[in-house]
């Protein structure tokens, strides 16, 4: 095992430096560590001083307040929850239904409408969706990037159908898993920056040829548009162990009974099974994957040391989600050496080898 030069990870999580736009302090640590440790001194009821301000400002003649994106995991339930039952307002729930949700994602939406949310649900044209998550798999290496692209594009157009001018979103991933700061201090954040940040610049390339009945959910607002976006976790020190707990309570969550895969958790990013190809492909492209992240996130916590997330990352990142294979060859109508081939074209040669069958990697985490 050699060193891989430029390589290295995070001096108290397991982030990594190939991972985009993220930074790292004087002494290797990454932003994610970093902001984890500066929230515990945060004026946080200042935030929520901006946090009603941001609602007040808001304000509308219509029946909904704000928007709530939400898929029936425990983050979007979680901020739901605290809308409607903390702060008295009438959040209308939007979800854009993912391509290939699974078993347990059916029954944790249809829980959490029964736990007393307005619920629009966004099909987006099945073709055109299925047409854009494989260009995004076969030409990014991003294989859900139609569907990621609907989380912000579709919800705009919901927004401004039913004049309301607030999105509400969960997490700032960028400060909270690690990326760039430049969102760090800022509140709101316009649709523009979605597309150039959390999209990273690709959507007008990948949206190029829709005919304009298809591309109506996929075309975002232009720049005049009065609609914000803000993240929950500028305004309350976020815990998704705490939401998770929070959900279960009031908003029937219920977890897999065995883990995910590529991971040691069962409880989050579980309602659509091409997710764990997602994350596989985080891993062959940066070499890190979803136990990585999940252990970043327990570390920061407190609940994990160091030495067992990097026991638990070189144990399940480089999982395969074989189980679902079969169906991901269905929905991108794929053979297996096609599928193999699209694997084997976005691994990173730097960090692992491939004999034909299986990726091996040339690192080991330090
Ligand atoms: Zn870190």
């Amino acid at each position: 095992m050699m060193a891989i030069e430029g390589v290295f990870w995070c001096s108290t999580c397991l982030n990594m430096s190939t991972r985009n736009r993220i930074e790292f302090d004087s002494q290797g640590r990454c932003n994610a560590c970093v902001w984890s440790e500066e929230k515990k001194t945060l004026d946080w009821k200042g935030r929520e001083r901006e946090l009603k301000e941001l609602f007040t400002r808001h304000k509308n003649d219509g029946p909904y307040d704000l928007i709530v994106p939400v898929s029936g995991g425990k983050d979007g339930s979680y901020v739901a929850y605290n809308c409607k039952h903390k702060y008295g307002l009438n959040p209308l729930c939007v979800t854009v239904h993912p391509p290939t949700r699974s078993n347990i994602g059916y029954t944790n939406l249809e829980n959490f409408k029964k736990s007393g949310y307005t619920l629009l649900e966004v099909n987006l044209p099945y073709e055109a969706l299925r047409k854009m998550n494989i260009r995004g798999f076969v030409e990014q290496g991003r294989p859900l990037y139609g569907w990621t692209t609907g989380i912000f594009s579709a919800v705009l157009r919901i927004a401004e159908a039913f004049n309301i001018s607030l999105i509400m979103y969960g997490e700032n991933g960028e400060i909270e898993y690690g990326g760039s700061n430049d969102s760090k201090y800022r509140p709101i954040f316009t649709p523009d920056f979605a597309k150039n940040v959390f999209l990273e610049n690709e959507v007008d390339k990948t949206f190029r040829d829709l005919n304009e009945s298809d591309a109506y959910f996929w075309t975002f607002p232009d720049k005049n548009s009065k609609v914000e976006l803000a993240h929950w976790s500028y305004y309350e020190d976020w815990d998704s162990y705490r939401n998770y707990m929070i959900a279960k309570e009031h908003c029937g969550l219920q977890e897999r009974e065995e883990q995910n895969s590529g991971t040691y958790t069962n409880f989050a990013q579980n309602d659509n099974v091409l997710y764990d190809l997602h994350t596989y492909l985080m891993y062959l492209k940066f070499g890190f994957g979803r136990a990585t992240q999940d252990a970043g996130i327990d570390i920061r916590r407190g609940a994990m040391t160091r030495e067992q997330a990097v026991q638990l990352a070189s144990l399940y990142d480089n999982e395969l989600p074989e189980t679902y294979v079969d169906e991901y060859l269905d929905y991108y109508q794929m053979s297996r050496a096609e599928f193999d081939q699209v694997l084997s074209k976005w691994a990173n040669t730097e960090l692992f080898t491939f004999d034909g069958h299986n990726f091996t990697p040339k690192f080991e985490i330090i």
